[in-house]
């Protein structure tokens, strides 16, 4: 990727921006061709195929984030969102991140657990060992239950036994569940697992004398972790009115905060969210699944917690790291149909599933530095509010040039609200 090209890429037209990303060789001429004609949505066939009493397509902005060097790799990064600030705070702390040498990625070979859970078992600790002992039996009529995915070399794997008790829950009923351990290689595995979990349900019922009442995936993918990692000068977090070393500190004591009160947690976290389910939905994945295994994540503990960890090392730099559980694919679902979601990954330069882990946990990094240095510094609503003001422009019925016009008078504006870009319009019209 030639990144001269990119350089000052939010200055430009939206035809120099698409121009920009072919001459970098982040696209290719067909791709350039298809974004100049806007042709990215799923045509009406394509959407009534996935869904039921299909009416039409709802889009999301498309765009890009720049500067992530990950694993000393330069991307490119594609997010659908609606929301202002999200690519320009993501671009910024990359840009921030990269003086000290970028995202750092650790992602383990992960596996997908499946999940058969039964009632009514007698003696559940009898049934266990049962289940234990006929685990290679289990594993085998799980890989005939999907043979596809074992000649493209995954497969069960192994075999997990629980016992679901509550005792502070009086009169509870205790459940057995069996825990498959899958490798969906390129997939997020959903379709081949709940195939294989409904094809090994009898044998199960068979072998304990239980009924199975769920034969499903377990979306808390505490098997496919990933972890990004920076390391950053504290010099280059400095800003008008703080040192970088005060900078540093208070991100370190605003992240400390949002270790121990859930109240702040869950703002924190949803900043790390508007990053990693841009890139989610841009690259066709599930991202309810993805939302709600992270947040089950952050909860390990007993208590909701911050996912990133910020600290500093013994030079004074500021370190952060990010892990998250994230049960995506590369392949299969909505990706291989959706033209924005092969875009998205052609803009990625095709990752295989780990490198997308890696470089989704290193946008969750980046984005939550952007949201914690505003807050510990200027506030977030003075770069917020500069692209919210073109939003209320656009929704007071400006047009055109029209839009900037009323969003530079909107920020110096007692109110910057509908009303008063309603009447900046009207005014502008009557001049
Ligand atoms: P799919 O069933 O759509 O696709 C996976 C298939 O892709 C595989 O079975 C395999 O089929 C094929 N494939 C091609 N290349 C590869 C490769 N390199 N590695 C692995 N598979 C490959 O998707 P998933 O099973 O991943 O399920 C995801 C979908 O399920 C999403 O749309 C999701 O929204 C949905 N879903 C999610 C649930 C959840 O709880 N999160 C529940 C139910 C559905 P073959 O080998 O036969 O060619």
């Amino acid at each position: 990727m030639d990144t001269t090209k990119l350089s000052k890429f939010y200055k430009k037209s939206h035809e120099e921006k698409i121009s920009a990303l072919f001459e970098a060789g982040v696209i290719s001429d067909e791709e350039r061709q298809t974004l100049l004609s806007n042709n990215l949505d799923l045509n009406l066939e394509t959407g009534s195929n996935m869904i039921e009493n299909h009416l039409g397509n709802y889009s999301l902005p498309l765009g890009v984030a720049m500067n992530f060097v990950i694993d000393g790799t330069n991307k490119v990064i594609p997010m659908a969102i609606e929301e202002p600030s999200v690519i320009a705070a993501a671009s910024f702390a990359a840009k921030i991140i990269s003086t000290g040498g970028g995202f750092s990625t650790d992602v383990p070979d992960r596996q997908v657990i499946g999940q058969v859970t039964l009632k009514h078992v007698g003696n559940m600790a009898e049934a266990r060992e049962i289940v234990l002992n006929a685990k290679q039996a289990i594993l085998d009529r799980a890989n005939e239950a999907h043979p596809s995915i074992v000649k493209r070399g995954g497969g069960a794997r192994d075999l997990t036994v629980r016992i679901l008790e509550e005792p502070a829950l009086p009169g509870f009923p205790a459940f057995l569940s069996v825990h498959l351990h899958i490798d969906t290689k390129e997939a997020m595995g959903a379709n081949i697992i709940n195939t294989m979990m409904e094809g090994i349900a009898p044998y199960i019922e068979e072998l304990t004398g239980g009924t199975a009442l769920l034969r499903i995936l377990s979306n808390y993918a505490t098997e496919s972790l990933a972890t990004s990692h920076c390391v950053i000068p504290a010099h280059a977090l400095k800003t008008g009115k703080y040192t970088g070393e005060e900078v540093r500190d208070r991100i370190i004591e605003a992240t400390q905060v949002a270790t121990i009160d859930p109240y702040r947690a869950v703002t924190h976290n949803k900043g790390i969210m508007n990053g990693v389910d841009a890139v989610v939905a841009a690259t066709g994945n599930d991202w309810r699944a993805v939302e709600a295994s992270v947040h089950a994540y952050a909860s390990r503990s007993g208590q909701y917690r911050s996912l990133t960890t910020w600290e500093t090392n013994e030079q004074g730099d500021l370190t952060g790291s990010l892990t998250l559980p994230l049960p995506i694919g590369t392949v299969g679902g909505a990706i291989s149909i959706h033209p924005a979601a092969q875009l998205s990954h052609t803009i990625l330069g095709h990752p295989n599933v780990n490198e997308l882990a890696g470089i989704l946990a290193s946008v969750g990094l980046a984005q939550n530095l952007a949201a914690v240095r505003a807050l510990v510094t200027d506030g977030i609503q003075k770069g917020h509010m500069g692209l919210h003001a073109r939003s209320l422009a656009i929704s007071a019925g400006a047009k055109g040039e029209q839009v900037q016009q009323v969003a530079d008078l909107l920020k110096q504006a007692p109110y910057m609200n509908l009303d008063s870009a309603r009447s900046i319009l009207r005014n502008l019209k009557y001049n």
